[in-house]
């Protein structure tokens, strides 16, 4: 039996089983150690090959109107965000197939920062636009690295998801793009920089800094704080796209001061500036940014600036039934699946706007509210033999009045 072992080779390299580290056996063949490690590196010479910036081919990529167009589908309004987004995807596409060539004119990038009111379709645009990337893309939030406290080597753990998402192809992630949710949770507390400094706030944003503008850092391939025994990546962040977001509540204010001042100056010579002051976020400039609490140097990295507007009566109303994935075709198609046709009285969609509107439920309460007047119905439609529904507004009624609405504010 022991000869018979001695028989057994690697079907790649011919050696027999006692001149190898390890045989590992198939269903019709063997491989060897050596042979697998070797079979492991074409695989990912192979795979680099594939992946590599030089495949990206700007003919087969979506133009900025294709990205928008895509965009539209999916998220309500909000056209100033959604065309700078999708030239900033374009260009970073074009950056990453220049040949690095010291007589060319070389793109530098241009990281991006939205500002708009909490629910008004921030991350929604992030997620949706990860959906025709053709790089590596990630979400990551900026509130764990005030809770890490000030210790600034922290935050190289933002770029962990990134290599988890490129399955550690460090080359992949340097050329991906990170979206950086709550960026306004790092700002400095207060307009004063002098002696009360809040250490986290402003420490946090100078190792951010280090990332925006493009050096190599060192990241922690399973995240959170570094440990001694734990081996570092070194990753290269020139060419990663950085999008930032927030909500920087309470910024308006600090809009309409400057806008105040303005106008005694310039403005009011030309007497022609009208204010919409139900939408001052549309005015944002950097210095605003800088008054809430970022730090010039942040703000200088960040050189687009857009912003998203509130969520109109419309807006609400469109985003419960236009998008592709509405709340209400997911419905629609959740009784589909049990072969009811659903049909809702255009009065419901009305209705369910006021409630989102009356308690200040933004769009996120829409689902929460459409969720509460449905439950009885979900629960009982399965089991009863109709082929259509129609939910009316009387039903609607009834069954937000038997809600507890203050359940759904803390949705
Ligand atoms: P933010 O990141 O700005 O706080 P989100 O993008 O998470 O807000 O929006 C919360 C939810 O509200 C989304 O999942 C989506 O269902 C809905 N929503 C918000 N804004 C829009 C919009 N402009 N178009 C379509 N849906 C939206």
């Amino acid at each position: 039996m022991g000869d018979n072992r001695n028989k057994r080779r690697c079907s790649f390299c011919g050696r027999p089983e006692n001149e190898v580290g390890l045989l590992i056996t198939g269903l019709n063949g063997n491989i060897c150690d050596s042979c697998s490690k070797q079979a492991y590196e074409i695989i990912q010479e192979a795979m680099k090959v594939k992946g590599s910036a030089g495949s990206l081919d700007l003919k087969e990529l979506p133009k900025p109107i294709e990205i928008k167009e895509f965009l539209d589908q999916y998220v309500i309004g909000q056209d100033a965000a959604k065309r700078y987004l999708s030239v900033a995807v374009y260009n970073h596409y074009k950056r990453l197939m220049q040949k690095s060539d010291p007589n060319e004119v070389e793109i530098e990038k241009s990281n991006i920062i939205m500002v708009g009111s909490t629910g008004t379709g921030k991350t929604l645009l992030a997620r949706t636009i990860a959906k025709l990337l053709k790089v590596p893309f990630t979400i990551v939030d900026a509130t764990v690295l005030t809770e890490a406290g000030y210790v600034g080597e922290d935050i190289e753990s933002l770029l962990t998801r990134l290599l988890q998402v490129a399955d550690y192809n460090v080359e992949e992630a340097e050329r991906g793009i990170v979206f950086i949710d709550e960026i306004d949770k790092i700002a400095r507390k207060g307009d004063n920089p002098s002696i009360t400094r809040d250490v986290s706030g402003e420490g946090v944003q100078q190792g951010l800094l280090k990332l925006l503008e493009g050096s190599v850092v060192n990241v922690p391939p399973q995240g959170g704080r570094k440990h001694p025994d734990q081996k570092m990546i070194a990753v290269n962040t020139k060419n990663i796209l950085f999008i930032c977001g927030g909500a920087f509540d309470g910024i308006e204010r600090k809009i309409a001061q400057r806008l105040n001042t303005n106008v005694v100056g310039y403005g009011a010579a030309k007497e022609t500036v009208k204010i919409d002051r139900s939408n001052m976020m549309q005015y944002i400039a950097p210095q605003d940014l800088k008054a809430f609490g970022l730090i010039p140097e942040i703000i200088g990295r960040l050189p687009i600036l857009t912003y998203l507007n509130p969520l109109d009566r419309d807006a609400l109303r469109n985003i419960l039934t236009e998008p592709k994935n509405s709340i209400i075709k997911q419905y629609i198609k959740l009784f589909e699946m049990d072969g009811v046709k659903l049909v809702f009285q255009p009065e419901v969609y009305e209705f369910v706007v006021d409630k989102a509107i009356e308690y200040k439920l933004g769009a996120r309460g829409l689902r929460s509210i459409v969720e509460t007047i449905m439950m009885d119905v979900m629960f009982e439609i399965p089991s009863m033999k109709v082929k259509e529904y129609e939910l009316t507004l009387e039903y609607a009624q009834q069954q937000m009045e038997k809600t507890n609405i203050s359940r759904l504010q803390n949705a």
